[in-house]
């Protein structure tokens, strides 16, 4: 469900609604946190938080708010047990919201973001008591407002996330692809090196990347990207479905004939791409069977292959987890996840715009419990090493009180650097999650592959030059600690 869009449409035609979410849980209860209900003034309700006794009481809790007119929100706490007639024995902190049509524009504002896909709100409650929502910080947005607030923050997510797509070509087909992928819930990067290639109107969806570099693109889309190639340029196409293949996303698509076909598929194996990769492409590109050449025909049909792909890898996501060593949620995302790491960009656009210092913002979380914040602190505090994660993990160690973070998620909002990576390590930080890459980041000029580089070298050929010096002295010190019986090993 929508819940803003909803909302919206509520409050435009009834003058008012009200929003309760289970803001927080412990223990046993019927649904996770950040389940919603959306009450109408006519008691009218859609959604759930878990049935039973506790709606129906919040239900009226929602009446009563909506009785009194747009005011502050309210937080609930209620103990499930039997005085609620509920089996289950947790509880729920339930926030209680209203809405009426001044709140309209802000309404529409979250409604339309959360049309554009998944996004995250950094929320506080305001003075008169409401919750401010004014800084998205995660998912698609046009337009981010500055972050506010600096009382109690939480952020919420919403919307589902539209699958990634990158659509090389603006050419007939391409432009009918991306109309036929106008109304489906999918993100397009449509991509072309060409001056006026785009039509003047562009799908709300699709964002049109003007470039001299298309391969770029693919090295800086999600994994779990599907890739269309239809450009104007068999030169163009094969190096941009090599590069496709190279990096191995789940599906890759290329416009031409089975003729077309074997003569790429032998310069891709030129390039030493994988043969499973090869055969793995779609080309011919579209659902066998529709054989038509108009440019809508083919679009429809592409469009069709990439919903029964984004069906197939859905299917395929919700299937039983295979035994491994490590536990599911080690190397997959969780809703907690993204809420976590929504947080740690938030921290990064918050602390650079009062120039702590560069982009970068880290969150530590340990059982569910956030341990440390940390921000990139480079320029205001003169410390070179005080970059995001490295200023989390000394604030996590000093709140634990601990030289070990195991068990703990860092969650950063770009990929760590050398130095970073290293301090991970050696916190026995036991999972890292991350936003934009190392490429991001080389992008605006914070590039540290000539650190990765210079680590794999002789000691010799380092840039820096480096000199072995040997030392008795130096040497003794360390026969001490060996024969030191009260250290502490870390
Ligand atoms: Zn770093």
């Amino acid at each position: 469900m929508s819940i803003w869009r909803r909302l919206s449409s509520i409050v435009d035609e009834h003058g008012a609604a009200a929003l309760v979410a289970l803001h927080e849980v412990k223990g046993s209860v019927p649904r996770e946190a950040g389940a919603r209900m959306i009450v109408r003034p006519d008691g009218a309700f859609h959604g759930t938080i878990g049935g039973g006794s506790l709606e129906w009481e919040l239900l009226r809790e929602a009446g009563r708010a909506l009785a009194q007119g747009r005011g502050p929100a309210r937080f609930v706490g209620q103990a499930l047990g039997p005085d609620l007639g509920q089996c289950c024995g947790g509880w729920v902190n339930v926030l209680v919201e209203t809405f009426d049509r001044r709140d309209a524009a802000m309404l529409e504002a979250l409604a339309r973001a959360e049309g554009e896909g998944t996004f995250t709100v950094v929320c506080s409650v305001g003075p008169e008591g409401r919750v401010d929502r004014s800084a998205h910080s995660f998912g698609s947005h046009s337009n981010p407002l500055p972050m506010k607030g600096d009382g109690k923050k939480w952020c919420e997510t919403y919307g589902a996330r539209a699958a990634p797509i990158l659509l090389f070509g603006a050419g007939h087909v391409g432009r009918a692809l991306a109309l036929a992928l106008a109304p489906l819930p999918f993100a397009v990067r449509w991509i072309d090196p060409r001056e006026g290639a785009f039509p003047p109107h562009i799908p709300t969806n699709a964002t049109p990347i003007l470039t001299s570099d298309p391969e770029a693109e693919i090295v800086r889309a999600p994994a779990d990207a599907a890739v269309i190639v239809m450009t104007h340029d068999h030169g163009l196409d094969l190096a941009i479905t090599a590069a496709a293949l190279q990096r191995g996303f789940p599906f890759v698509g290329l416009i031409g004939s089975a003729t077309k076909r074997a003569r790429f598929e032998r310069r891709f194996r030129d390039l030493g791409i994988p043969g499973a990769r090869i055969e793995a492409l779609a080309c011919p590109i579209g659902l066998p069977g529709i054989g038509g050449k108009e440019p809508a025909v083919i679009a429809a049909s592409v469009a069709a292959q990439l919903l029964q792909e984004r069906e197939r890898r859905g299917a395929s996501l919700s299937s039983p987890p295979q035994a491994g060593p490590e536990p599911l949620h080690m190397t997959t995302l969780t809703p907690d996840d993204h809420v976590h790491l929504a947080c740690a960009v938030a921290l990064s656009r918050e602390h650079m715009e009062r120039d702590a210092g560069g982009p970068f913002g880290a969150v530590i979380v340990r059982d569910g419990k956030v341990l440390a914040e940390g921000w990139n602190r480079v320029t205001s505090t003169n410390d070179p090493t005080a970059h995001a994660e490295v200023t989390a993990i000394r604030r996590a160690c000093e709140a634990v009180q601990d030289f070990s973070l195991s068990g703990a998620t860092l969650y950063t909002s770009c990929e760590p650097c050398p130095m970073c990576l290293a301090s991970a390590y050696w916190a026995r930080v036991s999972r890292i999650v991350f936003a934009n890459t190392r490429a991001d980041a080389a992008a605006i000029g914070f590039d540290d592959q000539l650190l990765y580089d210079e680590i794999p070298k002789p000691v010799t050929e380092r840039l820096i030059p480096t000199i072995h010096a040997p030392s008795p002295e130096a040497k003794s010190v360390f026969a001490a600690w060996d024969a030191k019986a009260d250290k502490i090993a870390y």
